[in-house]
């Protein structure tokens, strides 16, 4: 009898540990596979940790354990989900961060793999079926069942759905002639695109791969301008680890947003390439992971949990854009795409680049102390110039356009402008909807989510009031539910508003939205990005998201409508934020034969994240950012501890969070410098209450231990949860 020691699904610290169960039958592995389990009277997936062979009967057994055995419901898997180096990875994760095992290996795997019960859902292994001649006589044959024995077994491997005769194959198949096999099929189609071959390199860029070849540092940070071909440099790193029989690991922030990479990748490693990203479903997904862990795939180009992908000696990782935020997961388990990537490199002995024209303000700095080997691209590709930009004064009246609220004097004219040139523009607003609040003319009355407490955005195209952090909705108001007021009043504007202005001023222009709201569509990006590309608009409006990656040559205009909506956020990092914007965004703008402009519009127009943004000066902000967190004391002068408790009771949170303060204070005064306990920006979630603390500290091996000690002692209570969130990115 099998004795297995099981993580149950629930990610939680006060479940991560292994419960036992027994199972009579025989097992492959000791470990790594899946099993159905009765937890608490409920039907759970958990994941063997361990298991061991014992000699006695569960009524022995029984007699010598506290509490009752139970046997497994099911064996869900024969074979391990993860191989070894993945096992250990989550299990070192998930260690040094304070996760939930379970968590982590979530994370990790695809939706019908996941050790949760939603997987038992998940999509299955597709087959095609396939026919084959195994008798090639053809006596006693008529000529239509020759003449497709023929084809058969001149074209194969033949896909009987390629068979536009179905009565003959059945005839076939009753002689004996042909039978057919199942293979397995991969759902994700994509389009043969003809190898391409790579352009004659720069100087710059031939430097920074013989730099990179040269050494054995073991991560990168890539440095170059917009439009300096860190592609390129990418590209041909990628063929030399390909051709030493290795592998590569392409990350980037979003496909859909990057499809150009794909497309590179694609054109010059064809069918080697594997692609993993949220767009696919779930069974395309689960068929790329299946043909990575085959190793049918040498290269996977994918989003940020490709991280996890199952390669095996890989060669080289790259993380493109690497100071983008949604690297970094904001639900447990916390991780961030750069900090596995660099795990991963150590254990493969791979070589780790982080490319980026605004480096993260962390990676910059740990260049610049040699941690990192520090490569640059200065210029742009054939000496391309940086667009001219201007920056507008939005509370100078003089600027002020009597026909628009929206749009500047200047920004109209030149649109106009451009539009008569039949060149391209690209206006970037940071917010979707139409106004991000609606209240009441009469008594103010701001309409808010019930569940998150913050205002609701007014969204024209379905006239409803959606919450745009846990996507609640609501219909339009027809009264005020405090004065039966019938008067609302829109405040503020986001991308539908700037359509909508557009349109007026511009009627004969032809405008593409791209926000989140539609891509939630599947393909609806790629789509409008390929439209857009191929000039069939002539305006561009969208949120950040059309701020990256793309290379549209007829873009000669780049209006930020508003560039410091973030400046207002309460975040250590909204200066950071608003630089990468505006650079990233000015950055689109004459990436072509034709010289570009960028206009930007600011309530700010002083400030040194929009001035330098405006000239992309990021050496200049790097100098000027840095000096505002050390006066501040915040990364990367300092380490960020971001523990989150949360429970039905506010009292007993309160309290809790207060105990958690004594304690940190207690154990680690010298150490650390401690904020809260204070209510989270967002306090109330879904019925339950939060409180957070903030824990600066320097050295984590010193804080670690008293931590771990705090974290095991609150992970015994039940009514409150803990979270630990190590670099937090909102706070
Ligand atoms: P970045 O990622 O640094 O912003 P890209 O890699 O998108 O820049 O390159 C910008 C443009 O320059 C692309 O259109 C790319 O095809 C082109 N390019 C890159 N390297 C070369 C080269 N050596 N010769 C000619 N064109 C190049
Ligand atoms: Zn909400």
């Amino acid at each position: 009898m099998w004795l297995l020691h099981v993580l149950i699904e629930h990610a939680s610290l006060q479940l991560d540990r292994p419960f036992s169960y027994v199972y009579e039958g025989s097992i492959k592995h000791r470990r790594g596979f899946r099993v159905l389990v009765t937890f608490n009277h409920q039907k759970l997936v958990g994941y063997v940790l361990d298991s061991e062979h014992v000699d006695q009967t569960i009524a022995q057994l029984q007699a010598t354990t506290s509490h009752r055995l139970l046997p497994i419901d099911a064996l869900l898997d024969e074979e391990p989900l993860l191989n070894e180096e993945l096992l250990q990875l989550a299990l070192e994760l998930a260690h040094d961060n304070f996760w939930p095992r379970i968590s982590v290996l979530q994370a990790m795997l695809p939706l019908s793999l996941k050790p949760k019960k939603t997987a038992l859902k998940g999509p299955k292994i597709a087959y095609e079926t396939f026919v084959r001649v195994i008798d090639e006589c053809e006596t006693n044959l008529t000529l239509k069942q020759i003449e497709w024995l023929r084809i058969i077994a001149n074209e194969q491997p033949f896909n009987k759905r390629d068979c536009r005769s179905p009565s003959v194959l059945q005839q076939l198949l009753d002689k004996g002639k042909v039978d057919f096999y199942r293979r397995e099929k991969r759902r994700l189609s994509i389009e043969e695109s003809p190898v391409e071959r790579a352009p004659q390199l720069t100087s710059a860029q031939q430097e920074a791969i013989a730099a990179t070849l040269a050494s054995n540092a073991e991560v990168y940070l890539l440095q170059g301008v917009t439009g300096s071909g860190k592609t390129e440099v990418y590209l041909a790193l990628s063929e030399r680890v390909i051709s030493a029989g290795k592998t590569v690991l392409m990350i980037v922030p979003e496909i859909a947003l990057t499809p150009m990479m794909v497309a590179y990748f694609l054109k010059r490693f064809s069918g080697k390439v594997a692609i993993l990203h949220s767009e696919l479903t779930p069974g395309e997904k689960y068929d790329e992971y299946r043909r990575i862990a085959r190793g049918e795939a040498t290269i996977v180009v994918g989003a940020r949990s490709a991280v996890f992908a199952p390669l095996c000696n890989i060669g080289l990782i790259v993380l493109d854009e690497e100071h983008v935020e949604t690297y970094k997961q904001d639900t447990l388990p916390f991780y961030h795409a750069r900090d596995v990537a660099i795990r991963r490199g150590k254990t493969h002995g791979a070589k780790v680049i982080l490319g980026s024209a605004t480096p993260s303000l962390e990676s910059r700095a740990r260049a610049l102390k040699g941690v990192y080997m520090h490569l640059r691209l200065p210029d742009r590709i054939n000496a391309m110039a940086l667009p001219y930009t201007h920056i507008v004064d939005m509370l100078d009246p003089r600027n002020i356009d009597r026909e628009s609220s929206l749009f500047s004097l200047k920004l109209r004219q030149a649109m106009s402008e451009t539009l008569t040139k039949q060149e391209q523009i690209v206006l970037l607003i940071n917010r979707r909807g139409y106004a991000p609040t609606l209240s009441c003319r009469q008594c103010n009355h701001v309409f808010k989510c019930p569940t998150c407490a913050i205002a609701l955005t007014y969204h024209q195209h379905d006239h409803m009031l959606k919450c745009h952090h846990c996507g609640y909705l609501e219909a339009y108001p027809a009264i005020c539910p405090d004065c039966n007021g019938t008067y609302f009043f829109k405040q503020g504007f986001g991308t539908e508003r700037i359509v909508e202005e557009t349109k007026r001023l511009f009627p004969s222009a032809r405008i593409l939205k791209l926000d989140s709201d539609s891509s939630k569509v599947r393909q609806t990006i790629a789509r409008t990005l390929k439209k857009f590309a191929n000039h069939e608009a002539d305006i561009l409006i969208g949120t950040q998201m059309i701020a990256k990656g793309h290379d549209f040559l007829k873009v000669t205009l780049v209006g930020l409508v508003l560039a410091d909506i973030g400046l207002t956020l309460p975040s250590y990092r909204s200066s950071e934020r608003t630089f990468q914007l505006i650079t990233q965004a000015v950055g689109r703008s004459g990436r072509g034969q034709t010289p570009g402009r960028a206009i930007i519009q600011t309530y700010a127009p002083n400030h040194y994240a929009v001035t330098l943004g405006a000239t992309q000066d990021y050496e200049q902000f790097f100098k000027t950012e840095m000096y505002q967190r050390k006066l501040a004391n915040y990364p990367p002068y300092t380490y960020l501890m971001l523990m989150t408790l949360s429970g039905k009771s506010e009292d007993l949170v309160i309290q809790v969070a207060d105990t958690l303060a004594h304690m940190v204070i207690e154990k680690l005064d010298r150490d650390i410098e401690l904020l809260g306990p204070s209510s989270p920006y967002i306090s109330f979630l879904g019925g339950v209450h939060r409180r957070v603390i903030l824990i600066k500290y320097k050295r984590f091996d010193i804080i670690e231990g008293p931590i771990r000690e705090i974290v095991e002692l609150l992970s015994q209570k039940t009514l409150v949860r803990l979270a630990v969130n190590l670099d937090p990115y909102d706070v």
